[in-house]
Order: C-alpha cells, then structure tokens, then sequence
C-alpha cells in the first residue's frame, strides 16, 4: 500500500502528471479499451518523455510495485493495468515525425496507429500497422503488426527500424540491426518484456494513389464456394491483394435485407494496394462471383479504410477472442464455422476472420524474429463482443468452443496480441527454441521480471 507522504514526494519531482484514486480522473485513467478489465491500480503516472518514465521506473523499483505500461491501452487481456501496482501510461508520448527524403518515421511511445498513418499519408508513404486507428502504436509493434498491407509491406516489425528503450534498470538502450541486435529480436515479437518503448523508428513504403478496399456479404448458404473462392485467390492474388474470409452476424440488422440482418453471412473483405485498374483485373473473379445482398468495394482513400472501424471497435465493449494460424482451409473447418455461428450468444456479435497470410511476411525468415507463425497460410480468429456481464461466460465459451476443433489445421506459434488468456503459456506461442532464447534474453534485461504484465517470459 502506498503512504500518501510517499506519493506526495514521488509526485513533486515528477515532470509529467501523477494521478490517484481517489482524484476526479482516477477512474477515466484506469480505464482501458476491453470493458471486461476493471483493475485499480494504486497510482498512474504519464511521463512527459524519457526522463520521467525512468523516474517513474525507479520509484516502482524502489516501492516494490507491480509495473504496467501503457501505450494505447488496447491489450485484450488488460495488461496496461493493474491492480494496487504503478501503470506508466505513455498517453503524453505521442505524435509521429516523418523524414520524407529517407522514408522514415519516428513514433513516441504513446503514439496511436492514426498519428503514424496520417502523418506518412500527408507525404504519400505508409507503414504497414493494424486496421483499427485507435490502437496503440506500441502495443502493436511489440507483438508484430498484422494488417491489410502485409501481403506486400510484411508486419509491423518488418518495417521497424530501431526502438529505444528505458531498461528494468532505469537505463536506457537501442536496440537496431546494429546496435544490440540480439534485444531487436527479442523485440519484434516479444517485446512488452524488455523494458519501456519510449520511441520506434520505421521504414515507410510509397502509397500515394487510392486504394481499393470493401466486403461482398453473400447468404451462409454460399460459405462453402465463397471460402473456396476466397482460398484460390488468395493463391493467385498478386502480393498487393489482402483477403478476409469471414463467418458472421450481419449487423447492425438494419443495413440488411429483410431475412439477412441479424442471421449468420458469409463475406470477403479486401483491400488492393495496387492502382485502382489493376484492382479491377485483380478482382475479376470475386466480382464475377454473383449478386451479393451487399457490397462496398471501391476506391478510397488509404485513411478512410484506416478509420471505418474505429467506431465498431469502439472503448468500452467487452471482448473476447481466440486465434490460431492454419496451413490451410478446407470445407470442414468452414462448416464447423458456419456450424458455430448459429451458435454465438444473443446480445453478442461474434465472427470467424481468415486472414491471407503469406508473400512479405514469409520472405522473413521464421527465425528472424521472435514473432512465430510466419510460414502459415492463414491466420484465423474467432472474435466475441458484447455489453451485458450477464454474458461474459457464453461470450468467452462461445470463442472458445468455436476454436476447440481447429487444432490438426494449425501450424506453430501464436500471434501474441491476439492472447485473451492473462496467463497463457508463452512457450506455446513462440516455440520451444524461441522460447529458450527469450529467457536468456530476459536474464539479461529483466532478471528480476519487472515487466511481468505481458504474455510472460520468466526469467
Ligand atoms: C480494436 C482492436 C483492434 C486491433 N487490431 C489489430 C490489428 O489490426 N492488427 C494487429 O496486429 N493487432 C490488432 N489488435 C491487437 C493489438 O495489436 C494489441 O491489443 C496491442 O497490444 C495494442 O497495443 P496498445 O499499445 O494499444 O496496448 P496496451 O494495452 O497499451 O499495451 C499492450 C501491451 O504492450 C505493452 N506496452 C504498451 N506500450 C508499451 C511501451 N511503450 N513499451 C513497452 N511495452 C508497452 C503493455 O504493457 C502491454 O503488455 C487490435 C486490438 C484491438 C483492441
């Protein structure tokens, strides 16, 4: 338990912003994204820049609290928060700066996905990151970095460049392809374990015309020939074409037809980063596909399909999910995922996603970085979110249930962002030899586990 005179010294040598419970911020400030996480930590504190997040470290070291580290507050799990401990919350650490003459970007540690993207758009570059604008740059990148542009760009953390970090010692270090290269590995992947990102450097990629992005919804009678479709070009699609497969409700009811709305569906979702022609040609087949009962695939901008589902995946909801990558998808696994969503809790909306995989991401060799699952041809994910507690139980089981038979399909390693479990195995979701390699590594940057709120590498 923290004394108030302890607290009060701590808070006027420090620059940035303490906050306690008690004080009228207290509860916005211990919230985080998932509503199913309700922790009360014993203070946060919001670091104005490096200075402050080694003395806000160091007080944690020497009042022995449970450290969690905030970026953009979007962790599944709720690992930004904690219970009676210190959160280090990053949110005054913001903004991206672009060098447009090297195609680079710097991000602060509690830089969101929109500062990163709006800022490389202005000057006709991108990173490649994930589809929803309000998550957290750091979170995202510590895991690996899934999205729509990852078929021809890779993970977030291929494009990463270098990311500077305050240690469990209170020191600070880089970590690069030169500069401790063995932490950069650990990084990309693994990386909540190793200390506090206080800034991530990127290489930008060019992306200065329209894409092409959408979703075709067809009846879940169709799933079966629509996933086929969806696996064929998903093979033949240049690296610039993603694809997203998806089982589920057709919500909210009213933007469908009379007799879809609110019942299971099967869509695909795609975003061509190519010239909005080539698009064209590469979509033949999907268009030639038949009538869908609703459409929406055309040219826009890059950051309007950045933003469409900012509002969906809106603070607040209860969320569950589980995930997995698949080396293939075959009709069986579709018609248990059919099978389910009849089965997702009223009240709730759930899907099944598969992702196309592969192209940029596997040209990275699997023991390049920690991350692990670079060499599947799918990743899938059965997604749950909801509002009454009454059904945080059928939500989570639902997932669960969803997920149970999938395993003969899977290849190794799991994405650890998408880890809903607070205390999963991690020796699961990088391997054994991954494993073994990011305890030496926590030996020697985190002996004594400091940064424990995290899919867990014990030291
Ligand atoms: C709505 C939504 C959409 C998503 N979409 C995608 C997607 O498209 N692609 C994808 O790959 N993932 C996606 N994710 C998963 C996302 O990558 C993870 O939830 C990620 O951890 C969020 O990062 P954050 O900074 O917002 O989270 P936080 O909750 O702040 O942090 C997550 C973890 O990282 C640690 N951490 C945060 N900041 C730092 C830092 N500066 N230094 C060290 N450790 C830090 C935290 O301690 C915690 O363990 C999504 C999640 C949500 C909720």
């Amino acid at each position: 338990m923290l004394g108030t005179r302890t607290v009060r010294v701590f808070a006027d040598g420090f620059g940035g912003e303490v906050i306690r419970p008690g004080e009228p911020k207290y509860d916005a400030a211990r919230a985080v994204w998932n509503g199913l996480v309700d922790r009360r930590p014993g203070l946060v504190v919001r670091p104005n820049g490096t200075a402050d997040v080694v003395a806000a470290l160091r007080f944690a070291r020497e009042q022995d609290l449970v450290v969690a580290v905030r970026g953009g507050g979007h962790s599944i799990p709720g690992f930004s928060t904690c219970d009676d401990g210190i959160v280090i919350d990053l949110s005054r650490m913001r903004g991206a700066t672009i060098d447009p003459a090297h195609r680079t970007a710097v991000c602060a540690g509690g830089a969101l996905l929109s500062e990163l993207d709006n800022a490389a758009q202005a000057v006709g570059l991108v990173c490649p990151v994930g589809v929803v604008s309000h998550t957290g740059v750091a979170g995202l990148t510590l895991g690996g970095g899934m999205g729509r542009l990852q078929r021809k760009f890779g993970l977030t953390i291929d494009s990463l460049r270098a990311v500077d970090l305050v240690t469990s010692e209170g020191g600070t270090v880089r970590a690069s392809a030169d500069e401790n290269p063995d932490l950069f590995w650990g990084v990309r992947g693994a990386g909540a374990n190793f200390g506090v990102a206080t800034s991530f450097e990127y290489v930008l990629h060019p992306l200065d015309h329209p894409i092409t992005h959408g979703t075709v919804v067809y009846p879940i009678e169709r799933a079966g020939e629509l996933a086929q479709l969806f696996t064929e070009i998903s093979g033949t699609g240049p690296d610039e074409l993603w694809l997203g497969f998806y089982i589920r409700l057709a919500l909210p009811t009213e933007d469908f037809p009379p007799g879809i709305g609110g019942r299971p569906i099967a869509a695909v979702s795609v975003l061509h980063c190519g010239q909005p022609r080539e698009a064209e040609r590469d979509l033949g087949r999907l268009r030639a596909f038949g009538h869908p009962v609703a459409g929406s695939i055309e040219p826009k901008p890059h950051l309007a399909a950045q933003r469409l589902a900012d509002v969906s995946s809106a603070w607040g909801h209860r969320f569950y999910m589980k995930s997995a990558f698949l080396r293939s998808l075959p009709g069986e696994l579709v018609d248990m995922a059919v099978q389910h969503a009849h089965g997702i809790p009223e009240g709730a909306g759930g899907e099944f996603g598969f992702w196309s995989w592969g192209r940029a991401i596997a040209e990275v060799p699997e023991d390049a970085t920690a991350f692990t699952g670079r060499t599947a041809a799918y990743w899938m994910g059965a997604e749950i979110q909801w509002d009454d507690p009454a059904l945080d139980g059928p939500c989570r089981e639902w997932a669960r249930a969803g997920m149970a038979d999938v395993g003969p399909f899977t290849t190794s390693g799991r994405y650890v962002n998408d880890v809903a479990e607070p205390r999963e195995n991690a020796r699961a979701i990088y391997g054994d030899g991954k494993y073994e390699r990011l305890v030496g590594l926590k030996r020697i940057w985190d002996p004594d586990n400091v940064f424990r709120m995290n899919q867990n590498i014990r030291p």
